[in-house]
């Protein structure tokens, strides 16, 4: 059986031999948790911060007490409608909040506000791009998605953390009211690596925007995935399988990875999935089961009788100025303003202070290209063995550019500017003055050269003539010869021309 669109993620050593899996389709939707970057919790007045002491943070309404009444957090609602807006949402005019009644230990009022049927935004997409997907995969993806769709947006509050211990658990409630904004994607992305692409563009989005540092070590953005498969030859999506709480990008990827094999094998056996709840487990690589078939959830979904609808259109006049040059948007522009590689502008714009770097030090540069390379290579590699980010450069942006210049207008050659950068990096002083301090300075007087290649030529007057007879060759040895007189320091490519012109214009005495 032949399928007609393979599962793409399936990249051998990863899900296993590609023809096992070719005959399967895979169907990957997610639903993103974004905690929001306001100060204040979501109905209450309490201080959104991360690592404080348990149960500091915490007042009469986030705790749940009763009697207690939720006040609406108006930024929350603001960087929601931004988020709509820069992913391309419809936002609904009026928007409401709903009761989500469920038990658990972390959300002592046994609901949660959330939003049901009017959410604040609707539709929308997220754009991917070339290096937003795994490094190891870009090569193998042959047809990289150009985006994903979303079904919808909403707001509601984060529940408090539980912490096991040996014979008892704490709860901690610091978290519980933390504005949370969930993201939910069309079931279309169809490989790990694509859900990798997208939640790595989401990320950029959302941190571009200021709407969030979507930090998933803190668990500021978190992800349940539903995957399933199903033949090629099949209409109707398979037993959807859904991993809950995920907490980093790559593991996303390896969990979804393992559940393509996974699912794939049970297929290939000839037994039938189930849909059911499953755990990752990071360490040992493998997802494990949480619950089966649980009978279709009922919440209850009301109306939060102490919340009023929210007319949404103030909002939107309010964020507006606020939608920020998107990544995709600095992409086109990078490669158009600085003539980068589209490669190299997805890697840029993608990060802010990578983004911002560049372009400080591409201020004026006339071949902004070759900034982005020395960044992308010298400069990144360096950070990456000194375990620094770009904010803590040693080497501002400023003198990485003049040490460019250095090499451009042909002070110093390009080896020697390897060797500045390298003491750049360590000393953090400028390559003017390195450059200086090592007496390296390239020759590229003119009439200086000139003198050393009539010296050259009248000592060694054969392979002169050889070259004048038509011996190339021996050009390289009348240059190496320039070189030693100028004791390394002439600039080779001046040599080569200023010699050449020599021994053409000159007949044979
Ligand atoms: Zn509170
Ligand atoms: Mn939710």
């Amino acid at each position: 059986m032949s399928s007609q669109k393979p599962t793409r993620g399936c990249l051998d050593g990863i899900c296993g031999p590609s023809e096992r899996i070719m005959n399967y389709l895979t169907t990957i939707g997610l639903e993103v948790h974004v905690q929001l970057k306001t100060r204040s919790k979501m109905f209450c007045g309490c201080a959104v911060e991360f690592g404080a002491p348990p149960n500091s943070l915490t007042c009469p309404t986030c705790l749940g007490l009763p009697g207690a009444l939720p006040a609406m957090n108006h930024e929350a609602l603001r960087l929601t409608v931004l988020t709509g807006l820069m992913l391309g949402c419809e936002i609904a005019p009026i928007c409401k909040f709903d009761r989500k009644n469920y038990f658990y230990p972390d959300m002592p009022k046994n609901y949660q506000i959330s939003q049901y049927d009017l959410p604040i935004c609707s539709k929308g997409r997220v754009p991917l791009y070339d290096s937003a997907y795994p490094k190891d995969a870009q090569k193998a993806i042959a047809a990289p998605a150009n985006a994903v769709n979303l079904v919808r947006i909403h707001l509601e509050e984060d529940v408090g953390k539980s912490f096991h211990f040996e014979t008892n658990t704490g709860i901690d409630f610091n978290r519980a009211g933390t504005p949370l904004m969930e993201i939910v994607t069309q079931p279309e992305i169809d490989s790990p690596e694509e859900a990798f692409a997208f939640l790595t563009a989401l990320k950029q989005i959302l941190i571009h925007g200021g709407v969030s540092d979507a930090d998933m070590e803190k668990g500021q953005l978190r992800c349940d995935c539903n995957i399933s498969l199903r033949l090629a030859t099949q209409v109707e999506l398979g037993a959807k399988i859904e991993i809950k709480n995920m907490n980093s990008i790559s593991g996303v990827r390896r969990a979804l990875a393992y559940e393509v094999q996974r699912q794939t094998a049970v297929l290939e056996r000839g037994e039938e999935l189930q849909q059911e709840t499953r755990r990752w487990d990071d360490d040992t690589g493998q997802t494990f089961v949480m619950r089966r078939k649980e009978m279709a959830h009922d919440y209850r979904y009301f109306p939060d009788p102490d919340l009023l609808p929210v007319a949404t259109a103030d909002l939107v006049n309010d964020v507006r100025s606020r939608v920020p040059e998107l990544p995709q948007a600095k992409r086109a522009r990078f490669i158009e303003q600085y003539e980068v590689s589209a490669y190299d502008a997805g890697v840029l714009a993608d990060d802010l202070a990578l983004a911002s770097y560049f372009e400080t030090a591409a201020r004026g540069a006339p071949r902004p290209k070759t900034i982005a390379n020395w960044m992308l290579n010298d400069l990144q590699n360096d950070l990456t063995s000194a375990s620094l980010t770009i904010e803590d450069s040693p080497v501002p942006p400023e003198a990485l550019r003049e040490l460019i210049d250095l090499i451009e207008h042909g002070k110093i050659s390009g080896k020697q500017g390897k060797e500045v950068f390298a003491e750049m990096f360590a000393s953090g002083r400028s390559a003017r003055a390195i450059v200086r301090e090592k007496g390296i300075e390239q020759l590229s007087d003119a009439a200086a050269i000139e003198a050393l290649c009539d010296q050259a030529i009248a000592e060694h007057p054969k392979p002169a003539a050889d070259f004048r007879a038509g011996n190339k060759a021996s050009l390289n040895f009348l240059a190496g010869q320039v070189m030693k007189l100028s004791q390394g320091r002439a600039n080779p490519a001046l040599v080569g021309e200023i010699l050449g012109r020599k021994l053409q214009s000159q007949p044979s005495r």
